[in-house]
């Protein structure tokens, strides 16, 4: 059974565009059926977490609307916040489903129980995951690995 999912936010939860204004202020895009997977994993009892190594208001806002908890930004060492997390909630690899598009997520995507990709991940992630979603980042990436798991821990379930 997966226990929790682990988000990576540009590329993953959006498209990775990032757009400024003149202000200098950041802008990234969300995508409502991504929410509305990850509320539903929270709501059956998955911990979702979100590691990104940039940081933004943005980011903040919208996990506090979906209810992540977990939202580590501004992270050089993604593994380390993989193993606190690990520790956190006493989980084994097994139980840990990562998502990630880009190099950085690499050592958590060999590391967890079930990695995905967004379908435009780089080549060297897609060749290390084990589930490539037919959509891209910020266009249900997300909504479809969510939906992938709980149909795994429903099938799990069953026969537990
Ligand atoms: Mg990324």
């Amino acid at each position: 059974m997966i226990k929790l999912i682990i988000l990576d936010v540009d590329g993953v939860m959006t498209d990775g565009t990032i757009t400024y204004d003149s202000e200098g202020r950041e802008y990234k895009s969300f995508n409502v059926r991504d929410g509305f997977g990850i509320v539903t994993a929270i709501k059956k009892g998955i911990g979702v977490a979100v590691i990104t190594g940039r940081h933004s208001f943005m980011v903040d806002r919208r996990c506090k609307e979906l209810g992540i908890k977990d939202v580590y930004q501004g992270v050089d060492d993604k593994l380390e916040v993989y193993e606190m997390l690990k520790t956190k909630y006493n989980l084994r690899d097994e139980e840990i489903a990562v998502m990630g598009d880009d190099i950085p997520d690499l050592p958590l995507l060999k590391r967890a129980g079930i990695s995905g990709a967004p379908s435009d991940a780089v080549e060297v992630v897609k060749k290390n995951v084990t589930f490539i979603s037919s959509l891209p980042g910020g266009r249900g990436a997300v909504r479809e690995f969510i939906d992938y798991i709980l149909e795994l821990n429903n099938e799990k379930e069953k026969i537990e």
